[in-house]
């Protein structure tokens, strides 16, 4: 992987699940999670004095593993928001943000398990590889500028889909909402730029889908003011920015990986549904 470039100013961040077994937020810095008082976006989050040592980019240890790094009450996801991809889907180019929502039991830890439906309820799941924003302010009617306030910070998205079931269903609760079917993390990086970076998605090493986010037709600030025209925006909010092209079927025994240079690289795993 290429060394990431970040600006003076970013910090990184993750929710760690501690040896003691207890969560906590913490800031990443030189191999060391600083422990925290609460989500690194309310403004009473404080260090609570405790750090553990050598930690990876990603927070983890022989005494800490990364848990998704968000708290959202609601996580929206933006479909077709690259040309090449719709294209593939055979799909226009929407003249407005086309919004879904995924539920938050569809979240999944960095390191965990996508569990494949039965073959019964669908026969192809697909990878779409995604930039995830976090709000780190409640925003409503936000103008551009306001909107470009309220992004706390950057992370991995994977927008796991039922293709078939999109198809069928008309909704598409199940098809992308699914549990398990929304892997975030490792880490939520502050002060980037969201439209000046490159998106990886590999399957078992292989690379089938790379992507900028210049290439988005509504970038990030206007997804947000879009969005709060409708509807309160709180902090911890999650937000999907859609895929570029190069999405393509996952089976029981792939090895999924989301990487883009300055955030890290988010790994889950492919399992088959439990069998009854
Ligand atoms: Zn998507």
């Amino acid at each position: 992987m290429i060394i990431p470039s970040r600006p003076a100013d970013s910090r990184r961040f993750a929710r760690l699940l501690l040896w003691t077994g207890v969560t906590s937020w913490a800031e990443l810095a030189r191999e060391r999670a600083i422990l925290l008082t609460a989500a690194p976006w309310d403004p009473t989050s404080r260090p609570t004095g405790d750090e553990i040592d050598r930690v990876d980019d990603s927070g983890r240890s022989s005494r800490t593993r990364p848990l998704a790094p968000v708290a959202p009450r609601k996580i929206l996801c933006v479909g077709r928001n690259y040309r090449a991809h719709a294209k593939e889907l055979g799909n226009d180019v929407p003249v407005e943000p086309m919004i879904f929502y995924k539920p938050t039991t569809s979240l999944l830890d960095p390191g965990g398990d996508i569990e494949l439906p039965a073959a019964s309820v669908s026969a192809k799941v697909e990878h779409e590889v995604e930039l995830g924003v976090v709000i780190g302010k409640r925003m409503r009617r936000a103008t551009l500028e306001e909107a470009r306030s309220a992004i706390f910070g950057l992370t991995l998205v994977g927008d796991i889909t039922a293709r078939d079931l999109q198809k069928k269903d008309g909704q598409w609760w199940r098809a992308k909402g699914m549990d398990t079917f929304c892997p975030v993390g490792p880490v939520v990086v502050t002060g980037l730029d969201p439209q000046s970076l490159t998106i990886l998605g590999k399957v078992n090493g292989e690379l089938r889908q790379s992507g900028h986010t210049r290439d988005m037709i509504f970038p990030v600030a206007e997804v947000i003011a879009f969005l709060s025209q409708a509807l309160t925006l709180e902090p911890g909010d999650l937000i999907a920015t859609g895929t570029p092209e190069g999405v393509g079927p996952l089976v029981a025994g792939d090895r999924l990986e989301i990487q883009i240079a300055e955030i890290g690289s988010l790994g889950v795993s492919v399992v088959a549904p439990p069998q009854t």
